[in-house]
């Protein structure tokens, strides 16, 4: 097998992919905190449909902190897991109550209800401060072990060996660059190898590529 130095070999996927948006729509940080928990096993797509009703009903954490449940779960009742996601984005607004006190760190946002090191870390890339993780969704559980940047299917040990091997200053992007390789060119049927900028240095490209 290879041997790998993926400080390096990492460089064109983040370049190819580096400050793009994530595929939730949202135009602050409390619509960011929103949308990420209200995508917890849920499309992306799903989430951009309700969301701007959503925002229109409920602009800012203040709003939201004074809302009942009732009403939230009526604007979000098409959302996976709605009782529950309503009952989260109620604790998050009580507590945090104004967009200001909205953390920016992996242990303070973690610390919310509904938020695990995903979406922390993928809160963090997006509002661009200094990444204490990278972020691993089903995306990256899926495409780290193919590229053989880790091993294994936990994404917290994926994640662990991931941060072992790049610079923290790449971590944010990193993640980040990984998933949309794997929404975009590396599908879970019939990866587009030919088309990927990893295909050099990519594992299962190297074991499986036609002769
Ligand atoms: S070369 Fe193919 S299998 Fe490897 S990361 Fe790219 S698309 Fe996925």
């Amino acid at each position: 097998m290879k041997n790998h130095h993926w400080q390096n070999e990492i460089q064109p996927l983040i370049k190819k992919y580096k400050g793009k948006h994530h595929p939730l729509d949202y135009r602050n940080a409390y619509e960011l905190l929103v949308v990420v928990v209200l995508s917890a096993q849920d499309s992306d797509r799903n989430i951009n449909k309700l969301s701007p009703e959503f925002f229109n009903a409920f602009p800012d954490m203040n709003s939201l902190a004074r809302a009942d449940s009732e009403s939230v779960l009526s604007l979000i009742s098409k959302v996976r897991s709605s009782r529950k996601k309503t009952k989260w984005l109620l604790e998050i607004a009580s507590q945090i109550k104004e967009d200001k006190n909205i953390p920016t760190t992996l242990a303070a946002l973690t610390e919310l209800p509904g938020l695990g090191r995903k979406s922390a870390n993928v809160i963090m890339r997006e509002l661009g401060v200094k990444a204490e993780g990278i972020i691993v969704d089903l995306h990256v559980v899926r495409v780290a072990p193919r590229l053989g940047i880790a091993q294994g299917t936990d994404p917290k040990k994926l994640e662990k060996q991931m941060m072992e091997l790049l610079d923290p200053r790449d971590w944010g992007e990193a993640g980040m660059a990984i998933s949309f390789l794997g929404r975009e060119i590396c599908r879970p049927k019939n990866p587009k190898c030919s088309e990927c900028v990893m295909n050099a240095v990519c594992d299962y490209y190297q074991k499986n590529k036609p002769e």
